[in-house]
């Protein structure tokens, strides 16, 4: 069986460690969000790429669900001594690395693409990970900052404006999605999520092909605004994804009515869509959409999504471990079956 998932970070790769367990003779293709992507100390970061990367590979630090397990922050601290910053960034020693050997590899010419796979030569995710796009796509974030002097100005440990990053002054502003969720921890008003550059971009060399030649599409439980969200705004994707003729499941990240983790509800928020399992299947919506996943608190939403033409089914959705999330990816590929009948 060839399965497709669409993956941000943490929900994504904890999920797809499930699914490896519930689906072990699978072959399953990953598309990676690169929106989150970032360029700091002249190093390209792709966040949601290594936490697949790293959880998959057995790399990742567990209790944090990303960066490197084991991690030190000495290049960190040398750089924050020569006032390098942005400081509200965590980059670890051994994640520092991974950095490095990308950018080397991209300034010798090679796509994204090519540079993951390379990465994961080492990591053996046990699938196949490709970025959504070689191209630039950055989600940035419209934003009302608050002035620098008025009160509840930074957030804790935001460092204020002292790190040089051009944050300077209140009022509406564009950020870069990590400064909106790492820096300011989705505190300030949200008003858009654009993904900057989607339009422009192509699908990487693999993933219309590995679409076409599913017999299954999974969306994890993965942010749909920031995660999923800025892969179906590759032109082509969305597309390739409905007229693929298959089933399509996705899995609920909002759990009685609020995020699992992380401030989803925020962005769901900015772009209109309340943060509830049944908004978020109806945001998909059922050209995209043939089966949803809620968790069991929220079984009274199940006849809202079957409304909008999506098989739903409550089932625990929490992944407490990686048994519960093959539970969960079980549950996925059952219903995969039953919307295809
Ligand atoms: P990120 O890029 O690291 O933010 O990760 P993703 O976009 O892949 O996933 C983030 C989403 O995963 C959040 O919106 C969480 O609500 C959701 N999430 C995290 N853990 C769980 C879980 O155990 N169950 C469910 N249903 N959702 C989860
Ligand atoms: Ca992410």
């Amino acid at each position: 069986m060839r399965i497709v998932v669409l993956a941000g970070g943490i929900g994504g790769a904890r999920f797809l460690r499930g699914l490896k367990k519930a689906a072990p003779d699978a072959d399953i293709t990953v598309i990676g969000n690169t929106g989150d992507d970032i360029h700091l100390f002249g190093l390209r970061v792709c966040p949601d790429l290594d936490t697949v990367m790293y959880t998959l590979g057995g790399g990742s630090n567990e209790e944090q669900g990303w960066g490197r397990a084991d991690e030190t922050f000495r290049v960190k601290e040398e750089l924050a001594a020569y006032g390098a910053g942005p400081e509200w960034f965590g980059l670890g020693d051994r994640d520092f690395a991974t950095h490095i050997v990308r950018t080397q590899m991209l300034g010798a010419g090679y796509p994204l693409s090519a540079v993951t796979e390379a990465l994961c030569d080492r990591w053996q995710p046990g699938v196949r990970l490709i970025p959504m796009t070689d191209d630039r796509v950055e989600t940035h974030v419209a934003v009302t900052l608050p002035e620098p002097d008025s009160d509840g100005g930074s957030p804790a440990g935001a460092a204020g404006t002292s790190s040089g990053d051009g944050a300077a002054g209140g009022g509406q502003r564009a950020i870069h999605f990590q400064e909106y969720w790492v820096r300011w921890r989705a505190s300030v008003p949200a008003h858009a999520v654009v993904p900057v550059g989607a339009d422009q971009a192509k699908p990487a060399p693999g993933v219309l092909e590995a679409i076409a030649e599913a017999d299954l599409v999974l969306f994890p439980p993965s942010n749909p605004v920031v995660s999923i969200g800025p892969i179906l705004a590759v032109p082509g994707i969305r597309e390739a994804i409905a007229d693929a003729g298959v089933p399509v499941v996705g899995l609920s990240p909002i759990v009685g009515d609020a995020p699992v983790r992380g401030m989803a509800d925020k962005v769901l928020a900015a772009i209109g869509v309340e943060s509830t399992a049944a908004a978020v299947a109806e945001h998909y919506g059922s050209g995209l959409l043939d089966g949803w996943l809620v968790d069991t608190v929220d079984a009274d939403a199940v006849p809202r999504v079957a409304a909008a033409g999506i098989g739903c089914r409550a089932v625990p959705l929490m992944m407490t471990d990686v048994d519960a999330a093959a539970r969960m990816a079980g549950e996925a590929l059952a219903l995969a079956t039953e919307v295809r009948a």
